[in-house]
């Protein structure tokens, strides 16, 4: 879970790194970083209440809340998706 966060961290700076310097790229690395964070953040959490049992889906507790929220990032400002056309456009540039 630890490397999954480390990695999430790695990718957004590397695409805010890509927007400060104003490479052609970094729309593309803004949705590389966004759907492969909520794919790492969804099984961190998806883990996380694994590892507390019934706790992790009780209603009221804390992990429950970021379990839900952590799902809506796979849909709000751009859903998975749109990450993937959004890839893959960048990437249909080199493709052909
Ligand atoms: C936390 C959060 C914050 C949000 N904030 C805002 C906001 O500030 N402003 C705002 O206007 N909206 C906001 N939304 C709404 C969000 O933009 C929409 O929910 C999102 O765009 C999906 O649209 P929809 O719910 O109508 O689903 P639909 O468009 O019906 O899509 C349903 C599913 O089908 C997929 N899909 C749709 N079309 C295609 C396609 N052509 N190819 C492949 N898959 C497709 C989608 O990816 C999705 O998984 C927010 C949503 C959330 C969860």
């Amino acid at each position: 879970m630890m490397a999954y966060i480390e990695t999430m961290r790695s990718i957004v700076y590397d695409a805010a790194l890509h927007i400060d310097r104003k490479y052609d790229d970094y729309y593309a690395l803004a949705s590389i970083a966004k759907l492969t964070s909520v794919l790492l953040g969804m099984d961190v959490i998806r883990r996380a209440v694994q590892l507390t049992g019934a706790y992790g889906v009780w209603s009221n507790s804390k992990l429950n809340r970021i379990y839900r929220d952590a799902k809506l990032m796979e849909i709000g400002e751009g859903t998975n998706e749109v990450q993937r056309m959004v890839i893959y456009k960048w990437l249909s540039r080199y493709l052909g």
